[in-house]
């Protein structure tokens, strides 16, 4: 056996939401923790994030008066979406969801509001007006130097920017950023960053500690009460994508570069446990920029979806991880069509799309008529003809008899209430490549309510813990609502350590 190079209570692999609450629950209750962060920056995706937060049933809703959610609204809403398969999980999240939003309010450096964001389906349960919540923006100076190890925004990350410290951490970095004050104050938080988790230690059948990668060298680092695993899914491995098949790229994923490849879920199996779910990811419409990544699109103010027949073939305003299920199933090459009434593609893409630097790219196109524009794209121009005429017609009536853009709420959410129905009928025209894109892949380890991560006998491996990305979301192929891939992360790492306190005690 080697000798530890440190000795924590609880090692937490990862930085994102669920990580650090983790960690800010285990510190809190006076373990000596350490955050590993394979990377230089602190948040992962998280940070990147809206920071929108599904967890139902809890005082910030209370507080804003949202009287249609409640735990038990929330429960016939999955039940409704998911079945009773995965009851189990689903009770164990919402008994966490309104006690980790009182526990992180406890927390001086922690404060949320209700934001309105409706949910993603039409089903019993579903609130008027959604019922996630999010952080509350946060002054870089209340951070100080922990600023800096803040992963920055998206466009500024993508660019090798650092952090603008004249702006305040918002949505994602403001979450990371709130966690990340509360869990250093403790006074029992280790943050090492550049450190990658590479395996687990195992001792007498029990997850004794982690080994991991440093600048440095390896280091060993002992958890004697228990290995939290919230390090993101296999996103960014294109080989794993491919073996698991799912959707999409590791080119086209919204996860900061290299980060999440599913290092955590690989050290888990190699101990013996269970995976599911894998084929499955978060996913979203994206359109790919001119250096072969993809941006996350939505909020489709005009425009139509065309596919390689040059049809429309779903509601361009679903929810995102919808149309992108819808857009996975369509035949390629996929093309968002617009005209010059819009300066830039008429719908939200994060980061922002350049439209010059797409058009000297290739990755938008440009042409005076639709048929200039088919023959650009390869499509059939009598097609792509026949289904711009037919869209404008749905846009002068205001209804889309196809496919019902514009009628539910979600898809007015983003377009100052308006259908999103324009007609495409002012030259020039223009073509945006679309692909698959994804916020994360939700396969990997099973868990059962305790967030203890299960072996192919459906039998926990004592000492190891698992949340997020990192695990088989109960929510299979489904995203419900906004903030779900959050809130799920956060609520299994708050219930991980939970469970190490009832060992404690036991
Ligand atoms: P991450 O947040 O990606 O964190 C994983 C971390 O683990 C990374 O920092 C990574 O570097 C680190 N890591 C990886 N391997 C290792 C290793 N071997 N050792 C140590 N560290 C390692 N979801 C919501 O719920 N609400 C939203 O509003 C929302 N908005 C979004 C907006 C955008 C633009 C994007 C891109 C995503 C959004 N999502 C949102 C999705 C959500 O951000 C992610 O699915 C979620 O944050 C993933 O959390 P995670 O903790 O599993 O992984």
């Amino acid at each position: 056996m080697g000798e530890w190079t440190d000795e924590y209570d609880v090692v937490v692999a990862g930085s994102g939401a669920g990580a650090l609450a983790g960690a800010l629950a285990a510190a809190a209750g006076g373990r000596r923790t350490a955050v590993l962060e394979k990377t230089a920056l602190l948040g992962g995706t998280s940070a990147y994030s809206g920071a929108s937060i599904w967890l139902p049933g809890s005082r910030v809703q209370e507080r804003a008066g949202i009287g249609d959610d409640s735990v038990e609204s929330a429960r016939t809403y999955l039940t409704a979406l998911l079945g009773d398969g995965p009851a189990a999980l689903r009770e164990a999240f919402l008994d966490a969801a309104p006690r980790v939003v009182e526990f992180l309010e406890s927390d001086p450096a922690i404060e949320f509001e209700w934001q309105a964001f409706p949910e993603y389906y039409d089903a019993p349960g579903r609130t008027a007006r959604g019922r996630s919540i999010v952080p509350l923006p946060l002054p870089a100076e209340r951070l100080g130097e922990l600023a800096a190890l803040v992963r920055p925004p998206v466009d500024r990350d993508r660019a090798g920017l650092p952090h603008d410290p004249s702006v305040p951490l918002a949505q994602g970095r403001a979450l990371i950023g709130r966690l990340l004050l509360a869990f250093t104050r403790t006074g029992r938080g280790d943050v090492r960053t550049g450190t990658a988790l590479t395996s687990l230690i195992v001792e007498d059948g029990r997850v004794a500690g982690v080994a991991a990668e440093t600048a440095d060298g390896p280091v060993r680092l002992r958890a004697r009460h228990g290995v939290l695993l919230a390090a993101g899914g296999f996103e960014a491995s294109a080989a794993l994508r491919e073996e698991r098949g799912v959707a999409g790229s590791a080119e086209w994923t919204m996860a900061p570069d290299g980060a999440n490849t599913g290092d955590a879920i690989a050290a888990a199996v190699a101990a013996g446990a269970a995976t599911g779910n894998l084929g499955e990811a978060w996913f979203c419409p994206a359109l790919v920029g001119p250096d072969g990544r993809a941006a996350f699109t939505l909020g489709f103010r005009g425009g139509l979806i065309v596919d390689g027949t040059g049809r429309r073939f779903a509601n361009e305003s679903l929810p995102y991880d919808r149309m992108g299920r819808a857009m996975a199933a369509a035949t390629g090459p996929l093309h968002l069509i617009f005209d010059a009434k819009s300066r830039t593609a008429p719908a939200i893409t994060i980061p922002a799309a350049d439209p010059e630097a797409h058009l000297a790219a290739g990755t938008w196109v440009r042409a005076d008529t639709l048929d200039g524009l088919a023959a650009a794209i390869g499509v059939p121009a009598g097609a792509l003809a026949a289904t711009v005429e037919r869209f404008n017609g749905f846009a002068a009536e205001g209804a889309d008899e196809d496919f019902h853009r514009g009628e539910d709420g979600y898809d007015r959410y983003f377009t100052g209430g308006g259908h999103g129905l324009v007609a495409v009928d002012r030259g020039p025209f223009y073509a945006a490549r679309m692909a698959v894109g994804d916020l994360g892949t939700k396969g990997g380890l099973r868990i059962d309510p305790d967030a203890r991560v299960l072996d192919a006998a459906d039998r926990p491996i004592p000492g190891l813990y698992a949340a997020g990305n990192t695990t088989a979301s109960f929510t299979g192929p489904i995203y419900p609502g906004p903030g779900v891939p959050i809130g799920t992360g956060m609520a299994f790492a708050y219930r991980a350590v939970q469970h190490m306190d009832s060992e404690e005690r036991a």
